[in-house]
């Protein structure tokens, strides 16, 4: 698919001094940053993309009824037909949709299991004194192997857990797709049906965490044996279909700038969902949602699924991930769906996990291009034993194969000096240690 541009924002590439002093007042910590002191910006692709002209047209037939209202009543349809759940309440974004769904599934002492939890589905299933249990394939670790379902969930691992605590303590089994914390690897349509045959197995609920299904749905149409040839929708519909429960984030798939919703079949279990969000969103017709914003999600729902739009996307990941790849940088392969992540030990060895050549690596990114990315490796993940990853998310609709070019050539620039990258300790970090790379402050140590 191809856009031509209908709203200019211009952006502004600081000149280097700039951008020193803009990096030193942020404590080496790009969240601190001034987004226009940004050239790039590849922090997320969480509410960062681009609405279309249908989206914007869209906003306007908002109806902010409370109760009721017909923005509602088009959210609903666009759901059923993209998702075949014809139950939902919306949220005002995806860990609101997280907050309702697990506050009714989970309880004190129960165990969730999940391909791997994303960071704020982990903090509500802990929320609510159940345990996080993540059981990915062993493969989703491994940076280099080239397999096509790298997001899978393992059944063996899985089963090795209600060997352990026993099938009465774990309420919902969750597939998130595609799997974010593991590189934003995909997850096939052959492993969310054996979910589904475990879950009635151990008679729990079956649960998506679909923020990027389409994007998911893309990867098995490319890779899956049977799925030649089909579209992306059918795809889509078939996969989320095998659930019990949806939690949804329309920042990513829903192609808004907010917004997220609860899908479930059940109706009891709908009235449940229902009850709670009235205490923690808003009237189950609007949950956290203005009436115009449920209108673009709506219109953003169906677009998402639209095979020239998603090959686009996933292709423009993978342009990047190339550019980057020639530039020199270790790239996680296969590449993902909305990002590309970067091996930072790999690209510099002389900095040890202590001394976070992750944060070196985003840093540097900085400050050569106005490039900003994230690291996610021991600087943002205390006390796990996690790769030193940066990840360099792309925003959906936003930049252009200039863009691309310039970060790859800031890349190559950081690489041609890397002996001479510093190293970088914390200086001052919050009370909550997994919410550190949030706000905490650095500074620069020779390595
Ligand atoms: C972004 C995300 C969430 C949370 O959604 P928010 O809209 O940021 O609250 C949950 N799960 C996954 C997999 C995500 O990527």
């Amino acid at each position: 698919m191809r856009y031509r541009t209908k709203v200019a924002a211009t952006v502004r590439l600081p000149d280097r001094d700039e951008r020193e002093t803009a990096l030193e007042a942020a404590g080496y910590n790009v969240f601190a940053l001034d987004a226009d002191d940004v050239y790039v910006d590849l922090l997320t692709d969480s509410g960062t993309g681009a609405m279309s002209d249908e989206q914007w047209a869209a906003l306007l037939r908002g109806d902010e009824a409370y109760a009721g209202s017909s923005s509602f009543r088009r959210f609903e349809e666009a759901v059923a037909d993209v998702t075949g759940f014809e139950r939902v309440v919306p949220t005002h974004q995806g860990r609101g949709a997280e907050n309702v769904l697990y506050g009714v599934l989970a309880d004190e002492g129960d165990v969730v299991l999940n391909n791997t939890h994303f960071d704020t589905t982990r903090a509500h299933v802990a929320n609510q004194g159940a345990d996080p249990v993540d059981v990915p394939v062993p493969v989703a670790r491994d940076p280099d192997a080239d397999e096509p379902f790298k997001g899978n969930l393992s059944l063996d691992r899985a089963r090795s857990v209600v060997d352990d605590v026993g099938a009465d303590r774990i309420p919902a089994v969750v597939l998130t797709i595609t799997n974010n914390s593991a590189a934003g690897q995909p997850v096939s349509v052959e492993n969310a049906r054996e979910v589904r045959a475990f879950a009635d197995e151990i008679d729990a609920a079956f649960v998506i965490d679909a923020c990027r299904f389409a994007e998911n749905a893309h990867f098995v149409v490319e890779r899956e044996d049977g799925y030649e040839g089909a579209s992306v929708a059918e795809v889509a519909r078939e996969q989320l279909g095998l659930a019990d429960a949806l939690v949804m984030s329309g920042k990513k798939d829903g192609l808004v700038n907010a917004g997220g919703f609860v899908a479930v079949r059940d109706p009891d279990l709908f009235e449940r969902v229902k009850q709670r969000a009235i205490l923690y969103e808003g009237f189950p017709t609007y949950g956290g949602m203005a009436g115009r914003d449920l209108e673009a999600m709506a219109v953003g729902l169906r677009e998402a699924v639209e095979d020239a739009y998603v090959r686009t996307r996933v292709e423009q990941v993978r342009e990047l991930a190339d550019l980057l790849e020639d530039a020199g940088l270790p790239v996680y392969r296969p590449v993902g769906g909305h990002a590309v992540y970067v091996d930072a030990a790999a690209t510099f060895p002389s900095i040890d996990a202590e001394r976070f050549p992750g944060q070196a690596l985003v840093c540097e990114l900085y400050r050569e291009g106005g490039v900003r990315a994230v690291e996610l490796g021991s600087f943002a993940f205390p006390e796990t034993d996690r790769p030193e990853l940066v990840r360099l998310a792309l925003p959906r609709r936003t930049y252009h194969r200039e863009h691309l070019r310039h970060v790859a050539d800031a890349a190559a620039d950081v690489l041609d000096r890397r002996e001479s990258v510093p190293g970088y300790r914390v200086v001052s970090e919050p009370s909550r240690p997994e919410l550190r790379h949030f706000s905490a402050a650095l500074e620069p140590v020779d390595v």
